[in-house]
C-alpha cells in the first residue's frame, strides 16, 4: 500500500459538494445536512495506513472527511468514533467509490454522533467479531445519528457455516443504512439485526432505505434470516424502525426472509423477489406491511407475511406467484398460545388485513399452528376489500374457528369455503388491473450503482465446450484449466484417475454423444468438493474397483475446510458398479458442516456397493441441520448395496428449515439393504414422496418423523411385486 498523507482544507461548501449522496428518501437527522458558507472550514484528510486512519479519528472535528486510500486493507480493525453536529458530519470515505477493499478479517465499529460512511466494500474475508459494520464501538460507546451508505458486503463468510455472525448491526438511535449491498451470507446467524438490548437503543427511530439484500442461499437450519429487528426478549418495546424501498433477491435462508420482534416497525413498499419464507411478524406488536411487492416468482417456497401478535396491519399490497404453504404460505396467520410466554406465539388480536391483491398464491393459511398449545384462535381481526385472482381454487385453508376475524368487502374469481362466503363477492371472470408501481420497489432503485447485482445464477454450461480424449489424469488436468461453467466432453475409452480432484468451480463432465466412457480412480475419493464446486455428470460408468482398501471411500465428498457454498450434483445416464474393495464405500457424501442444495439422480444405476449412494448424516448433533436441501433421484436402479441405498438425517426439533425436501420415483431397489435395515433411511425429512418405485428382496423405506407436520405422499409403489405392501415405515420421534 502506498504511503500518502494529505492534509487539505477546503471550503465548507466543497464538502457538500464532494460528500453529496444517492440519497433520494433520506429523512433522518444526518441525511439532510446542510452546511452553510459561514462554517469554519474542514479538513480533508487521506490516510494510507491504519495508525493514519487513527490518528485522524482522533483529531476529526465536525466537518471533517477521513478520506481511506484506494488499494486493499487488510484485517482492518475500524474504530470510527467521533462527535460531528447535525450540520457537521464527520465523513468516513473511500478515495474512489469501490476503490476501498476491506478484506481478510476486516470489521468496522461507529461509536458517537452524526459520523456518515460510505464508499467501501468488504470482500474476501470474514469477521472475527459478532459484527461486519456495528453501530457501536462497545457496550459504551454507542452511535447516533449516523449513517452507512454506498457500502457493500459480499461473500464476507465465515468458512464454518455453524459460527455465527451478523454483518450489519444497529445500535443506537435515528441511525440511517442506506443504498448499500448485502450479498451472499452462507453461515449462521441474520444478515443485519437491529438490536433493543439496552434503554439507549430502543425505540430507535432507525431508517433502512434502497438496499439490495442479494441472494442468501438456503443455509439447512435456523439462522438463517436476512433481516432480524429485535429478539423475543425485548420484544413488547417498540422499535419504530422504518424498512422501506428494500429489494430482496432469492434471499431464501430460512423460513423467516425478516423476522420481526419488537414493536411500532413499518415495512413499506418492499420487494421481496423469489425469495423462500415469509416477512414474519414473528414478536411485538403494532406493525406497519403497506405497498410492498411479494413476487415468487412461482419458486418453491416462497411465502408473504405471517401475522402473529396484536394490532399489526397489512395493507395494500401486491402478492403474487407465491407457491409456499403451511409456515411460507403467501398468508399466513398463526393460532397463539393461550398466556403465552415471551418466547412462544401471541395470540392475534386486532389485525386489519385490507386493500391486498393476491394473484396465484397457492395458499392462505388461517389458524395455522392450531394443536393442543397453540389454541388461541384469531380475534377483532379484520379481512376486508382484498382482492383474490386464482387459476384455481380459491387459497384458503381453514385451521381452526375464524369467526374472530371479520371477512368483508373482499372480491374473487374464485369462490371461498362457505365459512367465508359472505364476505366475498365471486365473478369468476374478474379481472383486476394491477398498477405494479404502487408496490415495493425497481431492483435499479436500490443497492450501489458502481457495484453490480448478482447474476441468474446459472450454473451449468455457460462456459466453453472442452474435448478430452482418455488417458491417466486427463479429467483432472483438464480441469486445472476449466473455468465456472465448462463443459468437458469426453471421448470414448478409459480414463484413470490417480490423484484427487479438489472441485471448486462449477463444471459438466459428459461423455461425447453415445459412446462409451469407463472411470476409474485410485485414491479414497474421485471429487472432493469446497466452494463453490457444482457437477453435472453424464453419460459415464464408474468403478470403484481401483481405490484403496480403506474403509469409507466415497467418489464424491465435500470439505468444509476452504469455505463451502451451497453445491449442486447432477447425475445422469451414468452406471457406478463394484465399490466393494473395503466397508462403507459410497457415492455421494458430505462433511459435517456443508450442504448440497440440490441433488438430482436420473436414469442410472448402481450395482455392487459396500455403503450407501448417497450417504448424508454427517449432521449427528441435532442443531436442525442437515446436509442436503433437495434431494431427486428417478428412473434409476439400485441394486446389491449393503444400505440403506440412500440415508439423509436431520435432527432437532425446531421448525425453521423447509427442507430437506425428498422426492423418489420410478426407481427400482434390488437387494438394497443387504445390511438387513431399511433399504432407504429419511431421519427428519420436511417434505418426501415417493412414487412409482418398486422394492425387491428388501427392507420397506423407513421414514423418522422428527419434527412439523410432514405428509409424506406415497403412490403406486410395490414391495415384491405387491402393490399393496407397506412400503414405507414411520417412526414418529415427536411425542
Ligand atoms: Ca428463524
Amino acid at each position: 500500500m502506498k504511503h500518502r498523507f494529505f492534509l487539505v482544507t477546503v471550503s465548507a461548501l466543497a464538502l457538500v459538494a464532494c460528500s453529496s449522496q444517492t440519497n433520494s428518501a433520506g429523512e433522518n437527522a444526518s441525511s439532510n445536512t446542510q452546511v452553510s458558507g459561514e462554517q469554519s472550514a474542514h479538513k480533508e484528510v487521506l490516510v494510507a495506513d491504519e495508525a493514519q486512519f487513527e490518528k485522524a479519528v482522533k483529531d476529526a472535528q465536525p466537518g471533517d472527511v477521513i478520506v481511506l486510500a484506494n488499494g486493499e486493507w487488510r484485517d482492518f480493525d475500524a474504530v470510527f468514533k467521533g462527535e460531528g453536529t447535525k450540520e457537521a458530519p464527520i465523513t468516513l470515505k473511500a478515495e474512489t467509490e469501490g476503490g476501498v477493499a476491506l478484506t481478510g478479517q476486516s470489521s468496522l465499529r461507529l461509536g458517537g454522533e452524526y459520523l456518515e460512511v460510505s464508499g467501501l466494500v468488504f470482500q474476501d474475508g470474514f469477521t472475527a467479531r459478532n459484527e461486519v459494520i456495528s453501530f457501536r464501538v462497545d457496550e459504551e460507546n454507542l452511535a447516533h445519528n449516523s449513517r452507512v451508505s454506498n457500502t457493500v458486503i459480499k461473500n464476507y463468510s465465515n468458512p464454518d457455516r455453524t459460527q455465527r455472525d451478523t454483518w450489519v448491526a444497529m445500535y443506537g438511535k435515528n441511525n440511517e443504512f442506506n443504498h448499500n449491498h448485502l450479498e451472499g451470507k452462507l453461515n449462521s446467524g441474520p444478515t443485519m439485526i437491529i438490536r433493543l438490548n439496552t434503554e439507549e437503543s430502543q425505540e430507535n427511530n432507525h431508517f433502512v432505505h434502497h438496499n439490495y439484500f442479494g441472494p442468501r442461499p438456503v443455509l439447512g437450519s435456523n439462522g438463517g434470516e436476512t433481516f432480524r429487528i429485535g429478539t423475543s426478549h425485548y420484544s413488547l418495546t417498540n422499535s419504530n424502525s422504518r424498512v422501506e424501498h428494500n429489494y430482496f433477491d432469492r434471499c431464501s435462508g430460512e423460513v423467516e426472509i425478516i423476522s420481526n420482534k419488537s414493536g411500532g416497525n413499518t415495512y413499506r413498499n418492499n420487494t421481496f423477489f423469489s425469495s423462500r419464507g415469509t416477512l414474519t411478524l414473528r414478536h411485538g406488536n403494532g406493525t406497519t406491511v403497506e405497498n410492498n411487492l411479494f413476487d415468487g416468482n412461482g419458486a418453491p417456497f416462497t411465502g408473504g407475511v405471517r401475522v402473529i401478535n396484536a394490532r399489526q396491519s397489512i395493507k395494500n399490497n401486491y402478492f403474487k406467484d407465491l407457491t409456499g404453504e403451511r409456515f411460507s404460505g403467501g398468508l399466513v396467520v398463526m393460532n397463539g398460545v393461550p398466556n403465552s410466554p415471551i418466547n412462544r406465539y401471541h395470540q392475534v388480536d386486532g389485525a386489519a388485513i385490507e386493500g391486498n391483491v393476491f394473484e396465484n398464491i397457492v395458499a392462505i393459511e388461517l389458524g395455522e399452528g392450531s394443536d393442543t398449545e397453540r389454541s388461541a384462535v384469531p380475534i377483532n381481526s379484520t379481512f376486508k376489500n382484498n382482492v383474490l385472482l386464482n387459476e384455481k381454487e380459491a387459497p384458503f385453508t381453514l385451521h381452526d374457528d375464524m369467526s374472530g376475524i371479520e371477512f368483508s368487502g373482499n372480491k374473487a374469481n374464485q369462490a371461498p369455503p362457505e365459512a367465508l362466503s359472505s364476505g366475498f363477492e365471486v365473478s369468476p371472470g374478474l379481472t383486476q388491473e394491477v398498477d405494479a408501481s404502487k408496490y415495493g420497489v425497481a431492483k435499479e432503485e436500490t443497492g450501489v450503482r458502481w457495484f453490480p447485482k448478482a447474476d441468474a445464477g446459472d450454473l451449468f454450461d455457460t462456459g466453453s465446450d472442452v474435448v478430452v480424449s482418455p488417458g491417466e489424469n486427463a479429467i483432472s488436468d483438464a480441469l486445472k484449466s476449466a473455468k465456472a461453467g465448462d463443459r468437458l466432453i469426453l471421448e470414448a475409452g478409459d480414463y484413470k484417475e490417480s490423484k484427487i480432484v479438489d472441485l471448486k468451480i462449477p463444471v459438466t463432465i459428459s461423455a461425447k454423444d453415445g459412446v462409451e466412457v469407463n472411470l476409474s480412480f485410485e485414491r479414497k475419493n474421485m471429487f472432493v468438493f469446497s466452494k463453490d464446486a457444482a457437477l453435472k455428470l453424464e453419460g459415464v460408468s464408474v468403478t470403484g474397483k481401483q481405490a484403496p482398501d480403506n474403509v469409507g471411500n466415497s467418489f464424491i465428498t465435500t470439505t468444509s475446510v476452504e469455505g463451502a457454498r451451497n453445491h449442486v450434483l447432477v447425475i445422469k445416464n451414468s452406471n457406478f458398479k463394484d465399490f466393494v474393495v473395503n466397508r462403507s464405500f459410497s457415492i455421494v457424501s458430505a462433511a459435517k458442516g456443508t450442504l448440497f442444495k440440490k441433488i438430482k439422480i436420473e436414469d442410472s444405476s448402481f450395482s455392487n456397493i459396500s455403503g450407501s449412494v448417497v450417504k448424508l448424516n454427517g449432521e449427528t448433533d441435532d442443531y436442525g441441520m442437515y446436509n442436503v436441501e433437495t434431494l431427486k433421484v428417478s428412473g434409476s436402479k439400485f441394486s446389491d448395496i449393503q444400505g440403506p441405498a440412500l440415508n439423509v438425517y436431520r435432527g432437532g426439533r425446531d421448525e425453521s428449515t423447509f427442507g430437506p425436501f425428498v422426492w423418489v420415483k420410478d426407481s427400482e431397489f434390488v437387494n438394497a439393504a443387504s445390511s438387513g435395515g431399511p433399504s432407504v433411511l429419511f431421519h427428519g425429512v420436511q417434505v418426501l414422496k415417493i412414487e412409482g418405485n418398486s422394492i425387491e428382496k428388501s427392507e420397506p423405506f423407513k421414514f423418522i418423523i422428527t419434527t412439523g407436520k410432514p405428509a409424506p405422499v406415497v403412490e403406486g409403489n410395490s414391495l415384491n411385486g405387491d402393490v399393496a405392501a407397506t412400503v414405507l415405515t414411520i417412526e414418529d420421534l415427536r411425542k
